[in-house]
């Protein structure tokens, strides 16, 4: 028997019309490319969104079209989300630190008919010497005058908005229509796309809401440092307008004193980004002696592992941190890092201990972890097998990619992650290693998230990284790539007595090798495929 209850298509752009109608109050606050803040309300990015929507009509955009944004996270870019996704078009989001290559790649790969790019970034598209779609055309992300001077055909973003009606007929489809696309650059090959949708993308938004009620919180302001370019920044230009928030977009600058100045100024409540980002504003607040005084109360960490190390110093701030674990092919997010409510009173170790996990699942996506053959792990906490999702905002295919497709789901049609982990009885998800960067060292594997999570807790080491390399008898064994934190260059053996509690002799590296800086991937985390070929050929002492 069916329900009697009637069927709405669940619609993106119905998340501003809510928030416009719910939170008139709340709103987006940029520092733009061209140097200043910028404040809007909710309202009014309606009025924008509007006014954007029937431009792109204007530009010849249709459903199903893909228009792709080159920009930092800023209130036009928030436009843009709902302005395509609103007429039916693909929000195609390119990261703008991708090689000159992979970009063409993406472009052609999508078919952009249009590509939206902010001020700063317009040197990017004129590197892409033509190697775009036919008829792309270019829209730079700005006022008449700022425009850049550029050899390329572009229009003015503010220029195709002036005169358009600050009110549209928003058009009803599918719920399963494609509204998002986001490449993952894969380590191996070309980036494959992750096509969202109307329905996954709501679903996740409200997924994340019940999962992170202490850092969505109304009225207040959320920081995205993750990019919008980076899926979409972990949801927050939906999560946030929901939830009431007001969102505060830090533009191009992410070093720590930026961060700090913009925090403070704008009174932050949560900000969201990966490990990297709040290493440097972590280094800034030590700098500065004291944490953004009137900001800064709830920390959103994910992208990669939080350093345990990290997670105290910012809890010893007075800043509550979680994890969230995620990937492009989830929407992005997985698991919920709120401490469970019987930990609430537990010794402060143990809560860390907590936080130093990757979380729990979200409503919404489910776990298994499973074998080499497939077959499934019990979830005691011990055994570790990779990780496979199945849930309303993971992927069930790559976007126009079968051979990637092939490869990547089981017979049951669950998401294999790639990620060598365990799950506890009580649910909590320990990322032990992404499957290729596990150390096997005569066949036993060592976690190079454990070893950087301790040796990044040494007073002399600023940031580390573990990566296997060959050796005769053992196969492979771990070695440590050290940022050092001041002049001292630490031991082999000092390292080994501060992990020994840990770790069992043969887990510990074999040596450390000293570097100036940790080599970042486009997503800002550690690259350990620049650093296993940089040190391809290296001989362990
Ligand atoms: P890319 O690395 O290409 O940017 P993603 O951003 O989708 O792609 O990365 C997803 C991967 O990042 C996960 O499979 C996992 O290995 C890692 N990751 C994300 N969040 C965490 C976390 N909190 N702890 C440990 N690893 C994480």
């Amino acid at each position: 028997m069916q329900g009697m209850m009637m069927h709405r298509d669940l619609r993106i752009i119905d998340i501003l019309t809510y928030a416009a109608e719910a939170f008139p109050d709340q709103g987006v606050i940029s520092a733009r490319d061209e140097g200043d803040v910028n404040r809007l309300s909710y309202p009014e990015i309606l009025g924008r969104v509007s006014q954007l929507a029937h431009a792109l009509k204007g530009l010849g955009i249709e459903e199903g079209d893909r228009v792709a944004t080159l920009a930092w996270n800023g209130h036009r870019h928030f436009e843009l989300y709902y302005g395509i996704s609103g007429i039916g078009g693909v929000c195609h989001t390119i990261n703008p630190r991708l090689p000159a290559e992979q970009m063409s790649y993406i472009l052609n790969h999508a078919q952009d008919r249009v590509l939206f790019v902010d001020i700063s970034l317009i040197g990017l598209v004129e590197a892409l010497k033509g190697d775009v779609p036919d008829g792309m055309k270019i829209v730079v992300m700005t006022d008449r005058a700022h425009m850049p001077d550029t050899s390329l055909d572009v229009l003015c973003y503010e220029d195709l908005l002036a005169d358009q009606p600050t009110e549209i007929d928003w058009p009803e489809f599918p719920e399963n229509t494609a509204s998002g696309l986001c490449y993952t650059s894969g380590t191996t090959g070309n980036p494959k796309g992750a096509l969202y949708s109307h329905r996954s993308t709501v679903l996740h938004a409200l997924f994340v809401i019940t999962g992170h009620p202490r850092s969505l919180k109304a009225g207040r302001r959320a920081l995205p440092v993750v990019p919008l370019f980076h899926v979409n920044a972990w949801s927050m230009p939906f999560t946030a307008p929901l939830a009431g928030m007001t969102m505060v977009m830090p533009g191009r600058f992410l070093d720590g004193a930026s961060l700090y100045d913009l925090m403070d100024a704008e009174e932050v409540y949560t900000a969201w980004g990966v490990p990297t980002v709040w290493a440097g504003l972590q280094a800034e607040i030590e700098k500065r002696g004291n944490n953004p005084p009137k900001g800064f109360d709830d920390l959103v960490v994910g992208g990669s592992a939080a350093p345990r190390a990290m997670i105290v110093a910012f809890e010893e701030m007075g800043v509550n941190v979680n994890q969230a674990w995620g990937m492009t092919e989830m929407s992005p997010i997985g698991t919920r890092g709120i401490m469970p409510a019987w930990l609430e009173n537990a010794p402060k170790d143990e809560q860390i201990d907590a936080k130093s996990g990757a979380g729990r699942r979200l409503f919404g996506v489910d776990f298994k972890i499973v074998d080499d053959e497939g077959n499934r792990m019990p979830h005691d906490g011990e055994t570790t097998g990779e990780l496979y999702v199945r849930g309303n905002s993971v992927i069930r295919a790559y976007y126009e990619n079968e051979e990637a497709t092939r490869s990547s789901f089981d017979a049951e049609g669950w998401f294999g992650t790639g990620d060598v982990s365990t799950v506890g009885e009580d649910g909590r998800l320990v990322i032990r290693d992404r499957s290729k960067d596990l150390v096997k060292s005569g066949g036993e594997w060592i976690s190079s998230i454990d070893l950087e999570n301790h040796a990044t807790a040494h007073p002399d080491i600023a940031s580390c990284a573990v990566i296997a390399v060959p050796h005769p008898k053992w196969d492979e064994r771990p070695v440590l790539v050290v940022v050092p934190a001041g002049e001292k260059r630490i031991a082999l053996d000092e390292l080994h007595s501060f992990m020994s509690e840990h770790f069992a002799k043969w887990q510990l590296p074999d040596d450390i090798v000293f570097v100036d800086d940790l080599p970042l991937t486009a997503t800002g985390k550690v690259s350990k495929l620049t650093l296993r070929e940089k040190f391809a050929d290296y001989v362990l002492p």
